[in-house]
């Protein structure tokens, strides 16, 4: 199988190729150029369903893929309708566990056999960031440069970046993510730079880590075993929804989709046929989608052929409020005893607003001490820590603080 690229002016690539470029050479993202189909859904495998995009044999396929997604994916019932697909039970406590985890082990796969060495940058809005730093944490022959924006990510959420060490460069940028997320961009198209030192990305727009994203709507569906539930997806950079598109497109047989997302709300815009305003992105409760220009939507825009009256058949966007998430995670808490975290509230504010009767599956993106404080603040109970966030919540953070400016990022690259 080939990808090639959504600006369409470099070739095609393979697997392993785009894997390492993370971005094709004209700046496009990876897109597959076939559309395997899945005929027995019921009995579908998931080395199986990614050995029709990716050349490494299946045995090996298989070993990555137990040894990746080696955590429960529980799909909670909360009504007779709505049902919670918990993605939280990986490392890092995030969906992110899923494609950072496949990645880094496809990566080392195909290092271990070149015996190079590789550099790795990422932009984070939190989740990235640590599901990055776990996954790659202590591999040889890799180091990771994670890049984040300076106080707009929980403190939790920085420890478990910023306290891992060894092959693990934290870098604090000075500006939001949208910053960080043009530092490492143009970082990876500098073909100067690229000379230098072998560089590659590790964001939602690689391939490695989004084709392995389908795995789950799988998972969702084999346990709920009713036809076309309506998929909600806190929504950000829309990588995770977008792996859903590419689930259905392949046969899993899914309704339609609604990204629900926070204030940064450019794509319900996009829908609605609101003219689209360059902008600030703002600070929310749900920082993982604080996001002003979604980098997937490159993706959604191929795969529908940039007909908006296509894309809006399979997809809606809902904007949430942050009052309305506040409130949600104590309505839900208070209605079904269960606690949600800003991102899942999102969804949940979403699914109730759509109006929609059948069933519905929220993707929960992630585990609700993650955000202890607001989770506290709007169920008024108290708490506890799981285990590996307790850990590193008393460890100090180290890391190097930037300008968002490439030069001193690449100052940084250097030094390493
Ligand atoms: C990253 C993230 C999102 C958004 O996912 P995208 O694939 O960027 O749309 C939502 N919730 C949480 C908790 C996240 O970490």
């Amino acid at each position: 199988m080939r990808f090639y690229s959504t600006n369409r002016k470099s070739k095609p690539v393979d697997f392993k190729t785009a894997l390492f470029r993370g971005l094709a050479e004209d700046g496009g993202l990876y897109m597959p150029r076939q559309w395997p189909h899945i005929h027995k859904i019921e009995s579908y495998k998931v080395h199986k369903v990614l050995r029709n995009f990716i050349n490494i044999p299946e045995e090996n396929l298989k070993k990555i893929c137990d040894d990746a997604f080696n955590f429960p994916v529980p799909l909670v019932r909360l009504d007779e309708n709505l049902y919670i697909l918990e993605l939280f039970h990986g490392p890092t406590l995030s969906f992110k566990d899923f494609g950072a985890r496949f990645m880094a082990r496809t990566m080392n796969y195909f290092l271990k056999k070149r015996k190079e060495n590789l550099n790795i940058i990422v932009a984070t809005s939190g989740d990235t960031g640590s599901a990055v730093a776990d996954a790659f944490y202590e591999l040889p022959n890799i180091k990771v440069f994670v890049l984040y924006p300076s106080k707009r990510i929980s403190e939790l959420q920085e420890k478990q970046i910023a306290t891992l060490g060894k092959n693990i460069v934290a870098v604090e940028v000075k500006g939001d993510f949208d910053d960080c997320q043009h530092l490492a961009k143009t970082a990876l198209a500098d073909k100067n730079l690229r000379k230098r030192i072998s560089l590659s990305s590790a964001n939602s727009i690689n391939i490695g880590r989004f084709l392995p994203q389908m795995f789950y709507y799988f998972k969702g569906y084999s346990q709920l075993k009713i036809g076309h539930p309506v998929l909600i997806v806190p929504s950000g950079n829309f990588g995770n929804l977008t792996a859903g598109l590419f689930a259905k497109k392949i046969g899993l047989p899914l309704g339609k989709f609604i990204a629900a997302v926070n204030k940064n709300s450019i794509v319900p815009d996009y829908l609605s046929g609101r003219k689209i305003k360059e902008r600030k992105t703002s600070m929310t409760l749900s920082s993982a989608m604080d996001i002003g220009r979604p980098s997937n939507w490159a993706r959604i825009a191929d795969l529908f052929a940039g007909y908006p009256e296509a894309i809006k058949k399979d997809l809606e966007a809902i904007t949430v409020s942050e009052k309305e998430t506040r409130e949600t995670i104590g309505a839900v808490y208070k209605k079904y005893k269960y606690l949600i975290d800003p991102h899942t509230a999102v969804g949940i504010a979403a699914a109730w607003r759509s109006g929609i009767l059948g069933p519905k599956i929220i993707l929960s993106t992630a585990h609700p001490a993650k955000f202890k404080e607001i989770i506290e603040n709007a169920t008024g109970i108290k708490l506890s820590l799981p285990k590996k966030l307790a850990t590193v919540a008393i460890e100090n953070k180290k890391s190097s603080v930037i300008n968002p400016l490439p030069a001193e990022l690449y100052k940084i690259l250097a030094k390493e």
